[in-house]
């Protein structure tokens, strides 16, 4: 039951920003602006106006995103900003539309896929030059929404938002959440598809990036044959989104290719950056599918994710994934491989010679490898890479880890009090609040960390930095708050009962994570017993 229109819809607060899109005004879009559920073809976005809800009401905005776009408190608070962020209203300037892409979906190409529940609203300037994009992500059907209904409920919406700003603050390359804002409606969800759907409260998230453009918008314009097109989506990524390259448009054809190469080279390390800070901070995004990838390399679609609580390369919370465990912790690189090459695919079509394609990919898990051992060791406090010898102190470490279910996070963060001037053997003391059963440790394993320990005290010893120092660097890469999946459900469970104040707590725990914060000293303990198997807090699928 949604809202009937009304004249608030248009009437718009003096003051209220303009907004515009390049997307929109430079791209070609859909010539047929009806909202119906189709395939589009030689087009990159369709026109589609977000569908007015019942009741908006603001729950959580971003201080940091809302500064970033010069929105100020008043204006957050305002029943003019709840109208905006749920499609009730639109900006000055807005032509709100919905954009194609396509996808390979757990390793099957999946054809159209498109915003089905995304609504863009356009481009603002920021404060620091940038440009960002505005979507709504729940605001209603869209000419790519296949049937499905375009809503997204709470507890989904309250995952998205508090993992993006989490993110954000963990420094991990991420879409941002502006805010999140209850409809006043309901939602029918099955939430795990055995039949038993349920009315859930309806919300909609505000999501901000730079843009919002996909690996799989390029790869449906090269499956659909629209070269030009493709050409055309390429030019417009590199002078919006890369603007320290050249202009493709404006050189010439040998140059021109040099320009998407180099385009291509720095897609695939942006990508494998965001991949190597999800392995530092315990992060698994759960749906790597070529429609979940950011040209920009930002962890965008926060649907079943998860974080890791004990360490365990294995694991994946996505229930729809459990049979292959395609998208485990462990596998998140090679699927971006797995990805950068489709995405390659799609580019070939313009660019036509494979081998120096080959060759960007094959450099790019070069430079990933390094990359990884240096931000591992810096795990370790460790900031010279000795070769062999620290790998196999690098594997070992991981062996242990996953040897007996041990914290990962809090693990880290305790192996910065390790002191190699004392005895090797502390060394399991000081790391023991992570482990989930510190007295079912076998001796055998009890041993294996000895020797450890040693090596480890030694290769420390054997470093410039003193303990203080090498303290402090340890404390700025391992963080001291996650956002834990059974503390986003606990946070979801009391506000689905109007119970807000966990989440608050929540979205200020994250804003500093490397910091030890007293207040909040509840959210630095293991996943609780209760959490183990529980729906929404170990196990999700992707009904949101
Ligand atoms: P996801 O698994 O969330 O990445 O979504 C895959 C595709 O399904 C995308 O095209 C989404 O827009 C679409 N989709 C997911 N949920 C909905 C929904 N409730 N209504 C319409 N489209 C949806
Ligand atoms: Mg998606």
């Amino acid at each position: 039951m949604a809202a009937t229109e009304d004249s608030s819809r248009t009437s718009i607060v003096p003051g209220t920003p303009t907004v515009s899109s390049r997307y929109m005004n430079l791209l070609p879009g859909d010539e047929q602006r009806a909202n119906y559920a189709r395939q589009v073809n030689s087009a990159l976005y369709s026109i589609a106006a977000p569908t007015p809800v019942s009741a908006p009401t603001t729950l959580l905005w971003s201080k940091s995103v809302s500064a970033d776009l010069g929105f100020d408190r008043k204006f957050c608070e305002s029943a003019e900003f709840a109208a905006l962020m749920s499609g009730n209203k639109t900006f000055p300037g807005s032509e709100p539309f919905a954009m194609r892409y396509g996808g390979h979906q757990f390793g099957q190409w999946a054809g159209q896929l498109g915003d089905g529940r995304a609504i863009n609203l356009g481009e603002l300037a920021a404060s620091d030059g940038r440009v960002l994009n505005l979507q709504l992500k729940g605001a209603g059907p869209t000419p790519y929404s296949r049937g499905a209904d375009g809503r997204a409920v709470l507890r989904s919406s309250v995952r998205e938002y508090l993992c993006s700003e989490a993110m954000f603050h963990l420094g991990v390359p991420t879409t941002r959440a502006l805010s999140l804002v209850l409809t006043g409606d309901e939602v029918l969800r099955d939430m795990f598809y055995d039949g038993n759907a349920q009315q859930e409260p309806g919300a909609i998230v505000c999501r901000v990036a730079p843009t919002f453009i996909r690996f799989g918008h390029f790869q449906l314009c090269a499956y659909r044959g629209e070269t030009e097109i493709l050409k055309q989506l390429m030019d417009h990524t590199i002078v919006a989104d890369f603007p320290h390259l050249p202009n493709p448009a404006e050189c010439a054809e040998a140059q021109r290719r040099q320009v998407y190469l180099r385009w291509f080279e720095e897609v695939c390390r942006r990508t494998g950056d965001m991949v190597l800070a999800w392995m530092r901070v315990g992060f698994v995004h759960g749906v790597m599918n070529t429609d979940n990838m950011s040209i920009l390399g930002l962890t965008i679609d926060y649907g079943p994710y998860g974080w890791i609580d004990d360490y365990n390369p294995e694991w994946t919370p996505n229930t729809t994934d459990a049979q292959g465990r395609r998208y485990r912790f462990g596998q998140q690189a090679d699927i971006a491989l797995w990805n950068l090459y489709q995405l390659a695919n799609a580019l070939l079509v313009v660019l036509e010679d494979p081998d120096p394609v080959q060759k960007i990919l094959e450099d790019y898990q070069r430079y990933y490898d390094a990359a990884w051992t240096t931000m591992m060791l810096s795990k370790l406090g460790l900031t010279t890479n000795l070769g062999e010898s620290d790998d196999a102190l690098l594997a070992e470490l991981l062996a242990l880890l996953a040897e007996q279910e041990t914290d990962m996070t809090i693990f880290y963060r305790k192996l910065a009090d390790f002191d190699p001037s004392l005895p090797a053997s502390d060394l399991l003391s000081v790391v023991e609040e992570a482990f989930y059963a510190p007295d079912a440790m076998p001796q055998e394993l009890h041993a294996r960390y000895e020797v450890w320990a040693n090596t480890y005290a030694t290769r420390l010893r054997g470093e410039a930095l003193d303990y203080e120092t090498r303290k402090t660097n340890m404390n700025a890469v391992n963080p001291w708050f996650v956002l834990r999946n059974y503390l986003a459900q606990e946070a979801i469970e009391h506000a689905q009962k109007g119970d807000y104040s966990m989440l608050y707590a929540l979205d200020e725990a994250l804003l500093n994570p490397y910091v030890e914060q007293a207040q909040f000293a509840q959210f630095f303990a293991k996943r609780p017993e209760w959490a183990r198997h529980r729906a929404g807090a170990s196990m999700l699928s992707c009904s949101s």
